[in-house]
């Protein structure tokens, strides 16, 4: 299907992105968070622009959109395809070193740059199925950045491959270069008007196979414990103390459930991710996650109920609760457009690939995006332990995607 120059070119690109510093900066209030993004984001465009898609261009929030243009006349919906081309704040994304390790054999790979980072293959059971392949990590002292220039490197290349494949029949086919995803700020700016697809897939996911069209639903809780502070040496029979409310609070909390270190699957659970305090005033943050939304309203009822009940332990204390709405579970959209969870399990099974679908346990640009009236599942893009200096991808886990993209494409408009 495709020729030996094509098959050097998505790995080409690759490694030209993962050299740009992209990394977002989650204490940020600008959009985009780091202006360095944009520099990759504005030669995204140019690159475009050059390869053919004539509306490329970068706005001024940074999000890169273009179109190519359909060449069929039958009715064929557009369809997006969306990467994210920040890194995480989490690992530096600075003068990242990739090394190119050429038919793995099996076993751990030692980085080399750092003794003490090594790709271990019990903690990777998908390395098991890149027995022959190439595979690209960092040289231990940076993230690698595949999550998500793997998919960024995909995309162009698919681009690339629809606009010097004319026979290759398909609608209209959007693509999108967006800042920010890792900060959960990738949707802020997105104009899904203008953008103007109406089904979408993020290329951002893990395993050969991937089609995931569930997501938690996630609400924050924000709870303020208000006590009474007294120069402590006069303090007898007056002062409560916010902080001992909390711990009370917290200590309360289920022990063997509903937390991320006890649930897996389908599980939810009532997570404290910040404790800020002092005897006065002592601030709570939660957040609280299941992939069904009504079970949201039943953790924070117990939580509220709990918070009540150390409160009431502490006569003179009182409490605020505050629920924010973070993202919902993007299956109660896709459920009413199964075509697009279809089409793309058609198009890996063409491609002799399983189609796997496992819930994430978190959320994704798409989660946001389908609520915001763009059905978007997400597509596997061959990162592996991202967010880490252990970070990989097999360079024909990429051609596998790129395949895939331009194969949704065509059953898309096979079957309009
Ligand atoms: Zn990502």
């Amino acid at each position: 299907m495709f020729d030996e120059k094509y098959k050097f070119t998505c790995v080409d690109r690759f490694l030209k992105y993962v050299k740009y510093d992209t990394q977002s900066d989650e204490d940020s209030t600008s959009f985009p968070s780091t202006e360095k993004q944009k520099i990759l984001l504005k030669d995204l465009a140019d690159e475009l622009k050059a390869m053919g898609v004539e509306d490329a261009h970068m706005d001024e929030w940074g999000y890169v959109m273009g179109t190519i243009p359909a060449n069929t006349n039958k009715d064929v919906p557009a369809i997006g395809f969306i990467s994210h081309v920040d890194t995480s704040p989490a690992v530096s994304g600075a003068n990242v070193n990739p090394q190119i390790h050429k038919n793995y054999q099996g076993g751990d790979i030692q980085l080399i740059n750092d003794p003490n980072q090594v790709i271990k293959a019990e903690d990777n059971p998908d390395l098991k199925d890149m027995i022959g392949y190439d595979i690209i990590t960092t040289d231990g002292t940076t993230l690698l950045g595949a999550d998500n220039k793997a998919g960024v490197a995909e995309i162009m290349d698919a681009v690339n491959y629809l606009l010097t494949h004319p026979e290759v029949k398909h609608g209209a086919v959007k693509i999108c270069f967006t800042p920010d995803e890792e900060v959960g700020r990738g949707t802020e700016k997105f104009d899904v008007e203008k953008f103007g697809a109406k089904y979408a897939y993020t290329v951002d996911g893990q395993t050969r196979g991937e089609v995931e069209y569930e997501s938690f639903s996630a609400d924050g809780v924000v709870i303020k414990i208000h006590g009474k502070n007294i120069h402590p040496g006069y303090a007898k029979g007056k002062m409560v103390n916010a902080i001992k409310v909390a711990a009370a609070l917290i200590e309360s909390l289920p022990k063997n459930s509903l937390s991320p270190e006890t649930t897996e699957n389908r599980e939810g659970y009532v997570h404290c991710n910040s404790i800020n305090g002092m005897e006065e005033l002592t601030t709570l943050k939660f957040i609280i996650r299941d992939f069904v939304t009504a079970k949201l309203r039943e953790h924070e009822d117990l939580l509220r109920d709990l918070t009540q009940k150390a409160v009431d332990k502490f006569p003179g204390a009182r409490f605020e609760f505050e629920v924010i709405e973070q993202y919902r579970n993007m299956r109660e959209v896709l459920d009413q457009h199964p075509q697009v969870i279809e089409f793309a399990q058609e198009a890996m099974k063409r491609l002799n690939i399983k189609p796997i679908s496992r819930p994430i346990r978190g959320g994704t640009d798409g989660s946001r995006l389908s609520f915001m009236g763009l059905p978007t599942p997400n597509i596997f893009a061959g990162e592996h332990s991202y967010h880490s200096k252990l970070e990989w991808v097999a360079i024909q886990d990429m051609e596998m995607a790129v395949k895939v993209i331009v194969e949704i494409c065509k059953i898309w408009a096979e079957k309009s």
